[in-house]
């Protein structure tokens, strides 16, 4: 490549979450070689939800280089070892997705099929209790996973809770060290370069005008690149996904800070409770067709526990993708790429991902379209994967107390997913690709926690009578119920290694 065709300018458009990360992972990467302007508007504000995270969280920092105990004192962190999912497989039931496994695969088989055997015995206990995360969060304990492999505390996983603005600063202050140029100021007007169409340059309400070879697009909602200019179309997931309103308000602690996010299903949709350091983050995520606003801000207001912090706040949303991701020489990440409801914690990891993505398929001036076709498929398989994933929670209730449950529980489901249910309700199989975000374990906790069980034991199990199933499932249960014993709590750990400044 001739030093004529290489990228010199990126002009990140967007100073939320979306553009701060990829301000600074492009800085990092591109080693400050590339000339990098973030344009950000004061007036029209970010977002300012998106608190809860999934494990990945943790490698893209370590690229940064980010100390986590550093990390987590600036943006009032805390530990997430999963979600607790109450009144989701009917009311009054609850389950816990964990992060990280079962206790652990054994003689070629996944335990899960050991489990199945086990409770067609008549064991009872579910599958939650065999995972070392469930047993920190339901005792509110955390200390690192083992770095000894033969501990059943190796397995679990964890991520982070944090304030999602206080993380855009940290990760402001880190870009700007590495020399990527911060400009307030709302954009009124982008210019498109006439024989191609590519972005040419964005111009302020000052009139100060910023060119580019490279634009990525981290408007949020607003999508003011690769909608508004490029005209790429939004793919509408509302069929499956009915939620499109969010009510977001922050309380005080009135109870010890749970290493966990708690997803509590309600009349028309779900309410979230993500403990930080020093507050509550509640919210209600429902469908505006099946409950009026005022009603869904009394469901909220009246469940929360202690004191308001802040005024609540209606956010609209759209559940779905866009056509296409990267256009011509316009990449949107975030917001602007699109929206999966908040239920499993993603949007942070997708702005991850495609922040990775673009990086192993960073282009020249040309942008070509073979690149970008590549880039599009890849993010499309991860759009619709994760969809699917978050469907599954709504299609496998057994509520049927209102109109929105009794919808969902009826709703026809994408095929992909529709496979996977029927995969597992046989014989407890599943189809996982390496590539999905949501392995073995995910589908595991999801679909036996929303009661979706096998009808048979794995064949292959006829060939594993071998083993004393009750002394193996009780010694695994017993030996993380004796370990967890000794831990520290998730406060005194955070007050430890991370207290908030
Ligand atoms: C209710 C809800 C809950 C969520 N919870 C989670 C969660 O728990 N975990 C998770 O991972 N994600 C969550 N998300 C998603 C998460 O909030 C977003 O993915 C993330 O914050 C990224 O947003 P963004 O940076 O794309 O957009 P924004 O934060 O909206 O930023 C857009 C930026 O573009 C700028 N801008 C826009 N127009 C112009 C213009 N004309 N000129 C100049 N600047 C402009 C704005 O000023 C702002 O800086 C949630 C989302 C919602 C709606």
């Amino acid at each position: 490549m001739s030093a004529i065709d290489q990228i010199n300018n990126i002009v990140i458009v967007g100073g939320g979450s979306a553009g701060w990360m990829t301000a600074a992972m492009l800085a990092k990467q591109l080693e400050s070689k590339v000339n990098i302007t973030l344009i950000e508007s004061d007036a029209i504000g970010t977002i300012g939800v998106g608190e809860a995270t999934i494990p990945p969280i943790k490698v893209f920092n370590r690229m940064l280089g980010i100390d986590e105990n550093d990390f987590l004192k600036h943006c009032n962190g805390s530990i997430k070892l999963g979600i607790s999912f109450e009144n989701w497989p009917q009311q009054h039931h609850q389950y816990f997705h964990p992060f990280g496994r079962f206790a652990v695969d054994f003689d070629y088989m996944p335990f899960a099929y050991f489990w199945n055997k086990h409770r067609e015995a008549g064991n009872n206990k579910p599958l939650q209790d065999y995972a070392s995360a469930w047993h920190l969060a339901k005792n509110n304990k955390f200390s690192l996973p083992s770095p000894d492999a033969k501990s059943l505390f190796s397995g679990f996983d964890y991520a982070y809770h944090f304030d999602a603005g206080l993380y855009a600063n940290y990760l402001k202050a880190y870009s700007q060290k590495r020399n990527v140029t911060r400009q307030e100021g709302k954009i009124t007007h982008v210019d498109t370069h006439p024989h191609n169409g590519f972005i040419a340059s964005v111009t302020l309400e000052s009139g100060q005008q910023i060119t580019g070879d490279l634009f990525i697009d981290c408007s949020g909602i607003s999508a003011l690149l690769i909608d508004k200019t490029l005209g790429v179309k939004f793919i509408d997931w509302s069929e499956h996904l009915l939620c499109n309103r969010a009510i977001a308000v922050q309380t005080s602690h009135t109870k010890a800070i749970n290493p966990y996010t708690r997803s509590i299903a309600k009349s028309s949709g779900w309410q979230w409770r993500i403990p930080l350091q020093t507050r509550m983050g509640n919210g209600t995520v429902h469908c505006s067709n099946f409950i009026d606003e005022q009603a869904a801000m009394d469901e909220l207001i009246t469940s929360v526990d202690g004191e308001l912090l802040t005024e609540p706040r209606v956010i609209n949303f759209n559940v779905g993708r866009r056509e296409s991701f990267w256009h011509k020489n316009c990449v949107a990440i975030g917001l602007s790429a699109g929206f999966l409801e908040p239920l499993e914690s993603t949007s942070l990891h997708l702005i991850q991902r495609a922040i990775m993505r673009l990086i192993s398929y960073f282009p020249n001036k040309q942008c070509d379209e073979i690149n970008a076709k590549l880039y599009n498929q890849q993010t499309i398989e991860e759009y619709e994967h994760i969809r699917n994933f978050i469907i599954l929670h709504y299609k496998a209730t057994k509520r049927d107390d209102s109109e929105f449950w009794r919808y969902c529980q009826n709703m026809t489901v994408p095929d992909a997913l529709q496979n996977q249910i029927d995969l597992f309700s046989t014989h407890g199989h599943l189809d996982i690709n390496a590539k999905d975000l949501f392995k073995q374990d995910n589908w595991l906790a999801v679909l036996t926690g929303q009661n979706i069980l096998p009808k048979h034991v794995a064949p292959i199990m006829a060939f594993k009578q071998q083993i004393d199933l009750p002394r193996t499932m009780n010694s695994f249960y017993e030996m993380m119920e004796k370990t967890v014993k000794n831990l520290p709590s998730h406060e005194s750990y955070l007050k430890k290694h991370c207290p908030f400044k």
